[in-house]
């Protein structure tokens, strides 16, 4: 590794270590502020986005590493509350990847098909397969989210009555912790990412939505209607990164007041858990070797050839 990715990734580690959760007991909500920019000022946006083309320079060169060595995986998760950016995060900092080694899952309101299955069946099935980034945008947590937040949407899961007790949040967090080092031990390293936008950004974003033409189409009332659960969801978050932030599985809870310091903070995130992975191209072995000269000889006789 030269000189310049070593400094790259120590800068990594600096900027994904401060927004970093890994043991959730003592997480509160309150002590991390939207609006942070990290040792940047918006003054200084343009080196924050030259930071940003690196990063995604060596993500491109990690990524076809764990294609070729196919042995880990990695899953992405966003949370969010609505216009906090999720979308245009994963859409900047996947760009410079290739499609072919990744997967992008958004989870709305479950079907009937997949109310008939327990609220992890889905996600398995998208889990990322060796090599591959899977990135969910929403997941599994909507579980301890919406439906901790929306009483109505727990009570249409057709769970019988008896399962339903004062536990179900705790017992869906021991699920959770319990799924998530499942994927660990197996080979899936897995990081999420909460974007906290505030209250009042919302706001702006919003807004901008109805006054410019261009950006009408994401407007939804139902995301008006959502806000005014603001303090409840705020708790549900607290609660959920309290409970499954682990070394396994952590948490990253990023500023989402400034776009371009989200975007930052998501790519060191996960250039730094790529780095830590053992990632190498496969070693050519002797009967490989062999192999290749083989094909050399074969295609040089052929150089008279049109
Ligand atoms: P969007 O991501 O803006 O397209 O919206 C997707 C919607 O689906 C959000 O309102 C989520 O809260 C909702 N949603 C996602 N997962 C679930 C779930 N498991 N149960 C209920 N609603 C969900
Ligand atoms: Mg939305």
């Amino acid at each position: 590794m030269d000189d310049k990715t070593k400094e790259l990734i120590r800068q990594c580690r600096k900027i994904a270590g401060r927004h970093r959760v890994d043991d959730g007991k003592d997480f509160r909500l309150k002590d991390t502020d939207p609006g942070d920019t990290g040792h940047w000022s918006e003054g200084d946006k343009a080196l924050g986005e030259e930071a940003l083309a690196q990063g995604k320079i060596a993500l491109a060169t990690m990524q076809e590493r764990l294609y070729a060595q196919d042995r880990w995986s990695v899953l992405l998760i966003f949370q969010a509350m609505d216009a906090a950016g999720k979308d245009g995060a994963i859409k900047h900092v996947m760009s410079g990847i290739n499609p072919q080694g990744c997967q992008v899952t958004a989870f709305g309101v479950p079907s009937a098909r997949e109310q008939d299955h327990t609220w992890l069946w889905r996600c398995m099935t998208e889990l990322p397969e060796r090599g591959r980034i899977g990135i969910f945008n929403r997941s599994y947590y909507e579980e301890t989210l919406v439906a901790r937040v929306h009483p109505k949407i727990l009570a249409a899961q057709k769970l019988a009555p008896s399962l339903v007790t004062d536990e179900i949040w705790s017992e869906r967090f021991d699920d959770i912790r319990g799924f998530e080092k499942h994927l660990a031990r197996n080979g899936t390293l897995v990081l999420k990412f909460f974007l906290h936008i505030s209250k009042g950004e919302q706001r702006r974003r919003f807004l901008s939505r109805l006054d410019e033409p261009e950006k009408n189409w994401k407007f939804r009332m139902g995301d008006v209607d959502e806000r005014e659960h603001w303090k409840d969801y705020q708790e549900a978050y607290e609660k959920t990164i309290r409970n499954t932030a682990t070394k396994d599985a952590p948490w990253f809870v990023i500023p989402a007041d400034h776009k371009w310091y989200t975007r930052i903070v998501v790519a060191a995130a996960i250039v730094e858990a790529l780095d830590s992975l053992d990632l190498h191209l496969p070693e050519v072995d002797d009967a490989q070797k062999a192999v290749l000269e083989e094909a050399r000889k074969r295609l040089t006789k052929a150089k008279t050839e049109s």
